[in-house]
Formats: C-alpha cells, structure tokens, sequence
C-alpha cells in the first residue's frame, strides 16, 4: 500500500479570519497535529503582564523567556488543545482583551520571536502539522509544502470575534473589538520582524460568505492533492 508523506501545512493571515477553526478542523481530519502559534505569543504576554516586564527591558526579556515554559494538552471533555505555561492552564485567560491588547506589541520583540519561532520549528520537525499564525508560511516554515492565507471582510471579522468573546461571558462592547482587530493588524503587518504577509506560494481563501465546513472541504482538498504530489516527486 501506498502511504502519504506527512507534510507541514502553514495557515497566516489577519486577526480573527478563523485561522485556528481552519487549522483545528484540517489537522483533525488528516490526523496531523495543530500548532496554534498565537497562543504561544499570548501565553509570553500573559507572562509578562503578571510579572510586570517593560517591554523596552532587554534584560528582563531575556530572563522572562528563560523562564517560560509553554506546552500544549488536549481537554478530553472538549477535545481541544489547551495552552499550559509553566505548568498551569491558562488558556482561558490568554483569550481575553487584556492579552489581546497588548499581545502584538510583544510579539513585535525580536527576542521574543527568536525564542517562539524556535519552539514552533521543534513542534514541527517531523512534519504532519497544521501550524496558524501571521509568518509561518514567510519564515517558520518557508518549506511548508502547503501554504494558504485566510481573509475576510474586517466586519465579519469583528462580528465573529464579538460573538465569540460574549459566548465566554466577556463584556466587550463591539467597537473594542473592532479597534483591536485594527490595532493588532496594523502592528503585525508593519513590524520590523517577520511581518504579516501573503507568502509567494500561499493560495488564498477568502471565507467571509464560507461556512467552516466549505473552508475545510476547499483546504482538505488542496492538502491531499499536496500529499499525493509529493508522494509521486519522492517516488520518481
Ligand atoms: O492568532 P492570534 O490572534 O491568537 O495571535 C495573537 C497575536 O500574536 C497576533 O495578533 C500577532 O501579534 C501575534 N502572532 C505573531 N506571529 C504568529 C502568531 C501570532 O506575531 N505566528
């Protein structure tokens, strides 16, 4: 029988596209692990916020990233990975504004991506993964054999979002989100370090009119036509 190689599949694109819904429900149906690349950004802000490290505080940075731990454990109840920094579970938390706030600002210190990019490049040295975030495809994993880059209407965008923070009980009104949608976009895409960019090769979706299951079945279907290209270029 003819097996498949397990390939990296990178999945970028603006704040709340629903890259991670893309990446989960893709990695699932294949059997490839999901890496959410942005909570590893948040799980280091989280830090940062609790022990109150300036962000011009090269030292403390540095010392900070020493001492971060970020892992990943699957919730049986609701089958989803959960985010654990030093041990404690924090998922929750790292989803909220105060995070969400400040998150791009941190992310935008090359220390810090230095470390993270580090990390991701481990989780996915054996390939069969599905990694989201805004430079996987440009820089993580410029090798990914799948590139796709995810957009929708910013208002959709702000509306799903909006949703999403009241299903948890938050009180954000709708204009903070927006204004954070704004904020965090700006930032990534103008940062020094690996900005937000579409990479060469990535195919593009464009989800806003797209239900969860019609973005699966159009990336399903590039990810086996790339899996069985690569399994014919590695038998020739
Ligand atoms: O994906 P998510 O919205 O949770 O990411 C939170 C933030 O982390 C982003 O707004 C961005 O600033 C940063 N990020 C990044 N590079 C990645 C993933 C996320 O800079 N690969």
């Amino acid at each position: 029988m003819q097996t498949t190689k397990p390939i990296i599949i990178a999945i970028d694109g603006y704040s709340s596209c629903g890259k991670s819904t893309l990446a989960k429900d893709l990695a699932a149906q294949l059997h490839f692990a999901y890496i959410d690349s942005g909570a590893m950004y948040r799980a280091v802000t989280l830090y940062f916020l609790r022990h109150n490290i300036a962000l011009n505080d090269d030292e403390a940075i540095k010392t900070a990233l020493h001492d971060i731990h970020i892992t990943f454990k699957r919730n049986k109840l609701t089958r989803s990975s959960e985010t654990y920094l030093n041990g404690e579970n924090i998922e929750a938390e790292i989803r909220g504004m105060a995070v969400s706030n400040v998150v791009s600002e941190v992310s935008a210190i090359k220390a810090v991506r230095k470390s993270m990019v580090a990390l991701q490049r481990k989780a996915g040295k054996h390939r069969g993964v599905v990694m989201d975030g805004r430079d996987i495809g440009t820089n993580v994993f410029a090798d990914a054999e799948l590139k796709i880059f995810l957009t929708a209407e910013p208002t959709t965008r702000a509306e799903r979002r909006f949703l999403e923070l009241q299903q948890k009980g938050d009180p954000e009104t709708m204009q903070a989100v927006i204004n954070n949608l704004a904020h965090r976009d700006h930032i990534d895409t103008t940062r020094t370090e690996n900005p937000l960019r579409q990479a060469e090769t990535a195919r593009i979706i464009d989800n806003t009119l797209l239900t969860p299951q019609q973005q699966l079945e159009l990336a399903y279907s590039w990810a086996v036509e790339v899996m069985v290209e690569n399994t014919a270029i590695n038998e020739n």
